[in-house]
Parts: structure tokens; sequence; C-alpha cells
């Protein structure tokens, strides 16, 4: 049993071989020599490629150390996404979609309700997110009765720490809630990385992420995967794949594989600076709803100490500012962040959600996603900017 920094630098390695490199290079290939039979491992580069089955070997023994698991890359998060959902949903099912999470889910279940399928919508109830006590399996408040929303489902959706609101939801205890249903349940493990949380381990069928955002890290390469231990699920999802075509090239494949070498650092170093962050703002009187679930103080926090590993709960801090204006001056005097989408990279960024639209957030809502830089840093230029943005 190894350590998650010992594993990642060999994650998905070949064997070593006498004047090989250690991690081969992106095999750029349409098509593959085939001889006779229309078989074997590497055919048609729609199908499979070799950089792909390296950095897929590498995410699975990641997401599930202990057991062996399949595990699906694909050209993006939403690639990922789509793929576990269409391939699992047929016209009359009903999927239960997180109320909070990622902004396209609202584009996707108008997809999904086009062909069919009934979305159901499980809000957190007003109590879950005050208190520390342990999520109710999610309701769909839509309903006077309060019906379980996952009677009849063949799939629940839960983002968690969910983006960008970063609240935490129990994972061990809506996949048993959703398993005795009868309903596969898949998690959006992007925002924590498999460093930070293993779905499958706490009963999930599917870890699905964006490896665009934290696990490759350097804002450079758009990428997704899907981790299951079901290799039926996982032969659905890798047929959609080839299906819509939806595949990672292999000069992005192979980045994310070299990339994972240095996840162990990069998320220790991140969550580390998001915890200074998260801590420096709850002092400010300017700033409210300072959202991070490293912090004693935050709602989430008891769960996420209970299903998150120990210190790793993830690079994203969320605060509020007093309105548009405020955030827009307090972004525009940072100097060593920048103002710009996205999250889990080695530079800090920080953007205002609400000009997006989309996001249920407040016009002065921050997400700031912590780098690598030293905290001192990055603290004093926040703090210095939010006395620039008072003006
Ligand atoms: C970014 C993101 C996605 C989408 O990933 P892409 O790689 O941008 O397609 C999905 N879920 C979460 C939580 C995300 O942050």
């Amino acid at each position: 049993m190894t350590g998650d920094g010992t594993r990642v630098v060999r994650a998905g390695l070949p064997e070593p071989a006498a004047h090989e490199p250690a991690l081969p290079g992106p095999v750029f290939a349409a098509h593959f020599h085939l001889p006779g039979e229309a078989a074997g491992p590497y055919t048609y580069g729609r199908d499979n490629n070799p950089t792909w089955t390296r950095l897929e070997a590498a995410i699975g023994e990641l997401e599930s150390p202990d057991e062996p698991a399949h595990t699906v890359a694909f050209a993006s998060g939403m690639a990922a996404i789509t793929a576990v959902l269409f391939s699992q949903l047929r016209a009359g099912d009903a999927v239960v979609l997180p109320g909070d999470g990622y902004q396209l889910l609202p584009a996707v279940r108008t997809r999904l309700e086009s062909y069919g399928i009934e979305v159901r919508t499980a809000r957190p109830s007003t109590d879950d997110r005050a208190s520390t006590s342990v999520p109710h399996a999610p309701v769909d408040r839509g309903h006077d009765a309060r019906p379980d929303v996952l009677d009849g489902a063949r799939l629940l959706w839960i983002e968690t720490p969910s983006n960008p609101g970063l609240d935490v939801y129990d994972i061990r205890r809506l996949a048993d809630a959703a398993h005795a249903r009868g309903a596969l349940v898949a998690v959006d493990n992007t925002l924590a990385t498999p460093l930070g949380q293993r779905p499958l381990d706490l009963g999930a069928d599917f870890s699905v992420a964006s490896g665009t955002k934290a696990l490759t890290g350097h804002g450079d390469v758009l990428m997704g995967y899907v981790s299951t231990r079901d290799p039926a699920l996982a032969d659905g999802v890798r047929l959609w794949r080839k299906t819509v075509g939806a595949i990672p090239g292999p000069m992005e494949s192979w980045l994310a594989h070299r990339s994972l070498a240095t996840l162990a650092l990069r998320v220790r170093q991140q969550a580390e600076g998001a915890m200074a962050l998260a801590t420096a703002l709850a002092d400010r009187r300017e700033v409210t709803g300072v959202r991070h679930p490293g912090l004693p103080s935050d709602p989430s926090h008891a769960l996420a100490v209970r299903q998150m590993r120990p210190g790793r709960f993830g690079c994203v801090v969320s605060f509020v500012l007093p309105d548009r204006a405020h955030a827009e001056r307090f972004l525009t005097a940072l100097t060593l962040v920048d103002d710009a989408t996205s999250f889990g990279g080695v530079r800090s960024t920080a953007e205002r959600r609400a000009r997006w639209g989309g996001d249920d957030v407040p016009e002065g809502f921050i997400r700031f996603s912590v780098g690598v830089e030293d905290p001192e840093d990055l603290i004093a230029d926040v703090l210095r900017a939010l006395d620039a943005a008072k003006a």
C-alpha cells in the first residue's frame, strides 16, 4: 500500500524497459496496421489508442487503488458526463439531477427531456445547508408531499463538493438510498479530484470528472473521464464514446498523463493555500458567505471530514462582496490572480460568477481558485485588492 504521492508518479506507466522512456510519447494514429481479422487492442483511432490506455490505467489507479476499475477518457468533462447519462438512460426512465450542479446541466436536462426521459431535481433542504447534520436524501421541493425523488429512478447524479456553491453531499448515504431503489449513482468528482475523494469506495457506480480542472492543473488541456468497477457499465460508456466520437486527442491525453505526476504536490499546496485564504477572508467585514469545506465553521465541514481525504478539501473558495461593482473593482485590483473562469490550475484565478448567468448566485459572488503560489504572497495580494476595492 503506497501513498498518493508515490502512486501518482508511476500511475499508468509501462514496466521499465531498457532504452525506452518512462512515459512513452503520444501515439498519433488514425488507424493501426491490421492484417487479417478486425480484432486486437488497436484498430481504428476512434476506438482506442495506446496513449489513452496508459492515461486510463493511471486514472483508474487513483480513483480505485484497491480494486480494479475501468476508466474511459473523453474529450472534455461534458463529454464524460453526457456519456454516462445518454448511455444509461432510455425514453421513459427517470433521472435525478442536482439543483445546484454544473452550469451546463440545465441544457443537458432539456436535451434529456426531449428524448422522453423524466428529469427530477434534487434540492438540498435549507436545513441541510445550514447545519452540520448529514444531508437528507434529496427531495423535490416542487412537490408538496415531498415524495422521495429516488422512487423509480434509474440514475442519481451527485456533484460534491458542488460547483460553485461548495455544498457537500453524503455519497455513502445517498448511494445506499439509491441502490435500495435500484438506481445507479454517478458522482461528479471534478472539484475534489481522486486524491481528495474516492466516490467508488463510497458506493458510487460511476466517478465522473472534468480533467480540465485540478486533475491536469495547467489550464492547457480539456479532458474528461468516467471510472467504474462494473465492466458492463464501462462497455456502455465506451460504446457511447465511439458512437458520438467524443474522443480525447493523443496530445491532450499525453499532457494529462504527464500532469498526473505532480497531482499530489498540487493538491496539497492548493488545499493549503485555499484554507489560508478562506481563513483570512473570514476576518474581513465586507466579505460574507465564505465557503470552503475545510473551514471548521463551514456548514459542510463535518461531512467533508468524514468523506474527503484529510486536508484535501480542494482549491476553491467562494465568497460574496457587497455588489457587482465592488466585486469588479476587487478583481481588477488583483495582481497575482487572473480574472478567468475554470479552476484547479497552478495559477490562481477568480471570477464574478454571475457574469455567466445560469448559477443561482448573488451579483457579488466570487469563485476563487487557489493556485500553487506561496500563500503569503497570495493573501497579501487579496487583502490589498480588498482594500483597493472599498473605494
Ligand atoms: C468544468 C466542469 C465540468 C465540465 O467540464 P469540461 O471539461 O469543461 O467539459 C463538469 N463538472 C464540473 C463540476 C466542472 O467544474
